[in-house]
C-alpha cells in the first residue's frame, strides 16, 4: 500500500491503526489535537475484557476475544522494538457475588471460556478470603506504557506524528474529501482515518449524519501498596480493582452521562471508595494518590464503528469503542486496515460495518 493516509487522534486507536497501516507500508501521519495518548486511552484501566461477558452482545465479544488473543505476541513485538515494557499479564479476573452464576458457567461452556468458582486471598487473608467466580485467562496492560511504546515504533517505522494540531474542519467536493482544515494548515491525502474518540461526531460535523458517539465519563482512583494486595483483578457490582505488578492498585468506575465535562468530583470519589472498602477494608488506611477520568467514546451497545464513511469515499472511521477501546485496539486496526485494503476479515466484521450502514438508510442516501 503506497498511499498516503491521515489518521485523526492518538488515542489507543489511532495509534493502532496507524502501526498496522505503516506495516503495509502506507505513509501515514497522524494529527492529534494535544500530545498522545493523553486522553480516554491513558485514564482507562486496561483489562483486557469486558466486565462480565456474558451481559454483552456476541458482536462485542467476538471482537474483544479476538483482540484479546492478539495482545501476547503485539506487546511482545513493541516491548523488544522499543524497549518500553506494556506490562502485559494473565491476572485473571475474579468476579464477586452477586452475580448470575448460572448464565456465566453457561455463556463459557459454550464459547470454551475457561471459568470457575474460587477463593483467594488478599493481603488481609487471616481475615477473609474472597469468593466468586474466576476468570483466569483475563490479562491487564499498563495504558500509558502500551501508549509511549506505540509512539515510539510509530516513529521508528517512519510515521510522522504533528501533536498539538486541532483538526477545525473537513474540505470536500461530493463524494471525496479533499483536504482536512487544521490549526496547522492544510493537510492533504488519499484516506483519512478518523479516531478521533469522543469527538469523532463532532469533526464531521453535517457528514456526521445520525453516527451518535458521545462522551460518557469514567472516574479513577489510584492507590499504592508496598506490593500487589491482590493477586488478581476483582469485580463487585460494576466497580473493579486491578493491581498493579509494583503495587499500585487503581479503582474504577463511573459511568456518567456528563457531555464533555472532565473534572474530577468528591461525589465520584465517595462512590468508589464505599465500594472499594467493603472488597479490600485496608484500603481505608491508604491515600489516594491520584483521581482522574476520561471520556469514553460511546456507541450504541458498546459496538465500534469501523469501515468506510457512507458518502465520502476516502473517508474511514474506527471510533466508538466505548468501554472497551483498549481490549478492541489491535484487532478494530487490523478490521479497518483491511476495509481499506480489500483484504478479507480475520472474523465477522459486518456488525461493525452496520452502523453506517442503518445510517445511510435512515439519511435516504442510496
Ligand atoms: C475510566 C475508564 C476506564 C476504562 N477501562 C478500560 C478497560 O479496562 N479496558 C478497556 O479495554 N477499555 C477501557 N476503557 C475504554 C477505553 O479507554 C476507550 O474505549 C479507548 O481509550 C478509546 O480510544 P480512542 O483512541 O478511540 O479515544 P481517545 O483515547 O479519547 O483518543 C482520541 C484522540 O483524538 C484526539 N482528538 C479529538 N478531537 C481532535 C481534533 N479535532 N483534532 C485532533 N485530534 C483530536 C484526542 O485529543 C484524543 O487523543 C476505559 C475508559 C475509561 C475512561
Amino acid at each position: 500500500m503506497k498511499q498516503d493516509v491521515i489518521v485523526i487522534g492518538a488515542g489507543i486507536i489511532g495509534l493502532a491503526t496507524a502501526e498496522r497501516l505503516l506495516l503495509q507500508g502506507a505513509n501515514v501521519t497522524i494529527l492529534e489535537r494535544h500530545a498522545v495518548g493523553q486522553e480516554s486511552s491513558w485514564a482507562g484501566g486496561g483489562i483486557l475484557s469486558p466486565l462480565c461477558p456474558w451481559d454483552y452482545s456476541d458482536e462485542v465479544t467476538r471482537l474483544t476475544s479476538y483482540s484479546a488473543s492478539l495482545f501476547p505476541d503485539w506487546c511482545s513485538l513493541l516491548h523488544h522494538a522499543t524497549g518500553i515494557d506494556p506490562e502485559y499479564e494473565v491476572s485473571g479476573m475474579l468476579i464477586l457475588p452477586p452475580h448470575d452464576q448460572k448464565t456465566a458457567l453457561q455463556w463459557c461452556s459454550m464459547r470454551e471460556v475457561r471459568i470457575r468458582q474460587c477463593s483467594i486471598p488478599t493481603i488481609e487473608s487471616s481475615k477473609m478470603n474472597l469468593e466468586g467466580l474466576l476468570l483466569p485467562e483475563v490479562a491487564q496492560v499498563r495504558n500509558p506504557r502500551l501508549l509511549r511504546a506505540l509512539r515510539k515504533r510509530i516513529l521508528e517505522l517512519g510515521g510522522k506524528i504533528i501533536e498539538h494540531c486541532v483538526v477545525t474542519g473537513l474540505k470536500r467536493m461530493e463524494h471525496h474529501l479533499q483536504s482536512i482544515i487544521s490549526s496547522h494548515g492544510e493537510f492533504f491525502a488519499d484516506y483519512i482515518v478518523i479516531c478521533a474518540g469522543a469527538w469523532s461526531t463532532t469533526i464531521l460535523k453535517n457528514d456526521a449524519f445520525k453516527l451518535n458517539i458521545k462522551p460518557i465519563k469514567g472516574q479513577m482512583l489510584l492507590f499504592k501498596f508496598d506490593q500487589p494486595p491482590l493477586s488478581t483483578i476483582l469485580i463487585q457490582n460494576g466497580v473493579y480493582l486491578i493491581p498493579r505488578r509494583d503495587g499500585h492498585l487503581l479503582v474504577g468506575s463511573t459511568l456518567e452521562d456528563v457531555g464533555f465535562d472532565k473534572q474530577a468530583t468528591a461525589s465520584a470519589r465517595e462512590y468508589l471508595l464505599n465500594r472499594s472498602h467493603s472488597v479490600l477494608p485496608s484500603l481505608q488506611m491508604m491515600p489516594i494518590i491520584q483521581q482522574w477520568s476520561g471520556l469514553r467514546p460511546a456507541s450504541a451497545n458498546n459496538v465500534p464503528i469501523i469501515g468506510k464513511h457512507p458518502t465520502i469515499r476516502n473517508v474511514f472511521f474506527n471510533t466508538g469503542h466505548f468501554r472497551y477501546g483498549v481490549t478492541m485496539a489491535p484487532a478494530s486496526a487490523e478490521i479497518l486496515v483491511n476495509a481499506i485494503t480489500g483484504r478479507p476479515q480475520p472474523i465477522d466484521s459486518g456488525p461493525y460495518q452496520n452502523g453506517w450502514e442503518s445510517l445511510r438508510s435512515a439519511s435516504g442516501i442510496s
